[in-house]
């Protein structure tokens, strides 16, 4: 019998969760969800509408073997609805709790053994069959296996942020915290231009209508946007696929990319990289490390907007507040935030290197996930950090993984029963933050785990350097 326990209630934590629980076992199932919401996680737990999902209603889901389409369950909420849509992201947190309940209730009929556990996981240490986890409400766990579902760490400050700045009340960490905030700041400025930052610009224009709202990024770019309707597929996307596979690094493929939208002009570049979304984790494992970190330094920007996309109402609304003057964007680089409330924010632009400071009442950090595991003041990842049982990417994108999940040690060696799914295995895996991909990752992970059992947890590795 191989015990599982699933740590951290978002949505791939759920996926797993669900997927284990439709498998008939004789394994017991344990969910440590910490406090939030079961399954909403960070992204679904908003309840502003603004904050819409940025894939198609009908690309959303949360098992492989679905129970019921999410396009099926919005119906009930919203008047008319179709799969090409971009909905609230709140509809499809409803839908997750919803799939939990009945893949629960289908469980407990089949007298399949789990519990749910609403409290933080403090630690994961090697016993003799497997793991024992401390629980922030003193419970312990056994398990033979443990996979970290623990989504982004939460945001450290910018380095660039002074201490009186941050103990001023005027610096917002967690962009998700702005309705808490009763004062309207006459002037707004929020750190980052991806999809967060649009959020936070979304909610900010109808909380404080009167507030001026700047944004500013090393290049200035916000996402690109979808098209209202799914563009047609590219036609040569197998071929093309081939030749990025059979590229020698990054500068190959942007040429490989390049010349197939020179050759086939009405094709919509999109299609064409959404095309790419099956061969993306086989590219970036065939990158070097080297390659990984150029990657990183001169081409994520780009790839990030272009990739993550933002639903077409939320681009036209940033766009009327463009036009409308309300919204500024600037392509600078942060240099320093300082005071004590008004922060004075110095930059640099990225166009003339001219510095310039701006006074904003409010400044919001949304620069985007942290998987930075060796400077986490997450209590579990810094204990398994310090105890060997993980490390973290060379590039800080969460922890060294084996290409299935199970994380590597201080040893260098596969650390037995131990995997992680989601953000943290963004170095090895680079796109799988996203629910295609993660739903995909819980159906394989679950029915690994329950193919393997009885999972043998060799001995822990233990600090060695
Ligand atoms: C703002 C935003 C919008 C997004 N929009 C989309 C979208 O439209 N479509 C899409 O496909 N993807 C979207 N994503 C990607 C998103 O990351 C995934 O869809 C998914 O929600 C990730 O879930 P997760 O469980 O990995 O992480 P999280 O949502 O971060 O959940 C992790 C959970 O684990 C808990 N936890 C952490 N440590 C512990 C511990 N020690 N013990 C117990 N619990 C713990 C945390 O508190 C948290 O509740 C979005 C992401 C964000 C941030």
């Amino acid at each position: 019998m191989a015990d599982i326990a699933i740590i951290g209630g978002g949505a791939a934590g759920a996926a797993l969760f669900g997927a284990l629980l439709n498998l008939d076992d004789h394994a017991t199932v344990y969910w440590v969800t910490g406090a939030a919401t079961h399954g909403r996680g960070v992204a679904y737990a908003t309840h502003d509408d603004h904050h819409l999902l940025n894939v198609r209603a009908g690309g959303m889901g949360l098992y492989v073997d679905q129970d019921e389409e999410f396009v099926q369950h919005a119906v009930r909420d919203q008047a008319s609805v179709r799969p090409t849509d971009f909905l609230p992201r709140r509809l499809f947190g409803d839908f997750v709790e919803a799939q939990l309940r009945s893949r629960m209730a289908s469980a407990e009929k089949r007298e399949r053994r789990f519990s749910v556990h609403a409290s933080e996981a403090l630690r994961v240490d090697p016993h003799i069959h497997g793991y024992e986890i401390l629980l922030a409400n003193h419970e312990t766990l056994r398990a033979d296996a443990v996979i970290l579902a623990v989504g982004a760490l939460s945001p450290r400050p910018l380095r660039t942020v002074s201490a009186h700045a941050l103990a001023s009340g005027a610096y917002e960490l967690n962009p998700w915290n702005l309705t808490q905030r009763i004062r309207a700041p006459r002037r707004l400025i929020v750190i980052g231009t991806g999809l967060t930052a649009v959020d936070t610009l979304l909610s900010a224009s109808t909380q404080w209508p009167d507030a001026e709202l700047v944004a500013v990024s090393r290049h200035g770019q916000l996402p690109f946007v979808h098209p209202t309707l799914p563009a047609q597929s590219y036609p040569l996307q197998s071929q093309l696929n081939a030749a990025l596979l059979a590229s020698d690094g990054t500068a190959p493929m942007l040429r490989a990319i390049r010349h197939a939208l020179h050759e086939a002009p009405e094709v919509d570049w999109r299609s064409l990289i959404d095309g790419m979304r099956p061969i993306n984790a086989t590219l970036w494992q065939g990158l070097s490390l080297a390659r990984r970190r150029q990657f990183l330094r001169h081409a994520r920007w780009i790839w990030e907007a272009s990739r993550h996309r933002t639903a077409p109402r939320s681009a036209e609304t940033i766009q009327q507040l463009r036009d409308e003057g309300r919204l500024q964007v600037h392509a600078a680089r942060v240099l320093a935030v300082d005071g004590q409330g008004p922060l004075d924010v110095t930059v640099r632009a990225r166009a003339n290197q001219v510095m310039s400071t701006l006074q904003a009442d409010l400044v919001v950090q949304a620069t985007g996930l942290d998987t930075a595991v060796a400077f986490t003041e997450h209590a579990l990842l810094s204990q398994l950090i310090e105890d060997g049982l993980a490390v973290a990417d060379p590039l800080q994108l969460g922890v060294s993984a084996h290409p299935d999940g199970r994380l590597i040690n201080a040893r260098g060696d596969v650390q037995p029963g131990l995997y992680a799914i989601g953000s943290l295995l963004r170095g090895n895996l680079w796109e799988c933050t996203a629910m295609p991909e993660i739903r995909a990752a819980a159906h394989a992970l679950a029915a690994a785990l329950v193919a393997n059992h009885p999972i043998s947890a060799a001995p822990a590795a233990t600090m060695t350097a």
